[in-house]
């Protein structure tokens, strides 16, 4: 039998930024039925796509699996070449604002559906458009899983946003997996990265992505959503990575031996370089706050919660 003839089990991880959802992409593309690329969108557009590497150290171009999977979206029908980026984002619009107005979240779910509603009946084109991107978007996991050989698409692009429209897919059988760190490592990752940023912004950054995150699994059925902790799948690993299998109706792996043997071809950022990424719970929050800043997010958070 064909994937073609079946809905394809597309599995979604969505979380805040420095969450470890590279990591966990590695982790879960050791099963030997879940095939992964990372992010779903190919090379960012500022990259060269010329002497962007593959994460299996060809470059993006002469990669054998790439290529593969260009001949595949081909068959289906898809016009696509390696010097073109992947086309599979769903935010539409030349500027900003136009994006923003289109496709871009507005943090509540009834602006968007009415702002959905709007843009479909006056912007020409807008229906066809994101039908095109949605197809882009199934005929990649489509040929991914066909060249891979495997069974179940692990898309790790985290964007909540994605959620709504590729959920909207007859194609998908959809689940999401909400990847969720201690709030202090990803607020000490933020301020290192970006420096100026005060500890009660880069909190609400995270509060505001999880805020996100929830109204878009508010209309997920709750048996095609697993909430998973970053320090649980870094601390205890293999139970945690069996939960998950679990929960998506796969078999449990016995051990972790071949996980940095396993063939990688991940896209998006340059943790991708599975070298650089080893399994642990990162704790250098710690040393790296005062008391008084560790109030802070104690508080926001708490409030932010109710
Ligand atoms: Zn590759």
């Amino acid at each position: 039998m064909t994937i073609q003839n079946h809905k394809i089990p597309y599995v979604f991880l969505t979380s805040h930024a420095y969450s470890g959802s590279t990591l966990s992409s590695f982790l879960l593309g050791t099963h030997p039925e879940i095939a992964t690329v990372g992010e779903l969108k190919g090379p960012a557009y500022h990259l060269d796509l010329a002497s962007y590497r593959c994460s299996c150290g060809n470059l993006f171009q002469e990669c054998p699996f790439w290529l593969r999977v260009t001949d595949v979206v081909n068959r289906h029908g898809l016009n696509y070449a390696l010097n073109q980026y992947l086309e599979t984002s769903f935010e539409l619009g030349g500027s900003n604002l136009a994006r923003r107005l289109r496709t871009k979240s507005l943090r509540n779910n009834g602006l968007e559906h009415l702002r959905d509603s709007l843009v479909t009946a006056f912007w020409p084109g807008h229906r066809q458009a994101m039908k095109e991107r949605l197809r882009r978007n199934e005929v990649f996991a489509q040929a991914i899983l066909e060249v891979s050989g495997k069974s179940v698409f692990l898309d790790a692009t985290k964007d909540p946003m994605r959620i709504r429209y590729l959920r909207a897919s007859d194609r998908f059988d959809f689940f999401v997996i909400h990847l969720v760190r201690d709030v202090r490592g990803v607020v000490r990752s933020i301020m290192t990265r970006r420096p100026e940023m005060t500890v009660k912004q880069a909190t609400r950054h995270w509060l505001q992505c999880e805020q996100n995150i929830k109204r878009h699994l508010a209309e997920v059925p709750a048996e095609r959503q697993l909430f998973v902790r970053y320090e649980d799948l870094a601390s205890d690993t293999l139970v945690t990575l069996n939960k998950i299998f679990s929960f998506l109706g796969l078999p449990h792996m016995q051990d972790l031996s071949n996980y940095r043997q396993v063939e990688y071809h991940i896209m998006g950022n340059k943790m991708r370089k599975l070298n650089n990424t080893e399994i642990r719970k990162d704790e250098r929050w710690r040393t790296y706050f005062s008391e008084s800043q560790l109030r802070t997010i104690h508080k926001l958070v708490n409030s932010g919660s109710n």
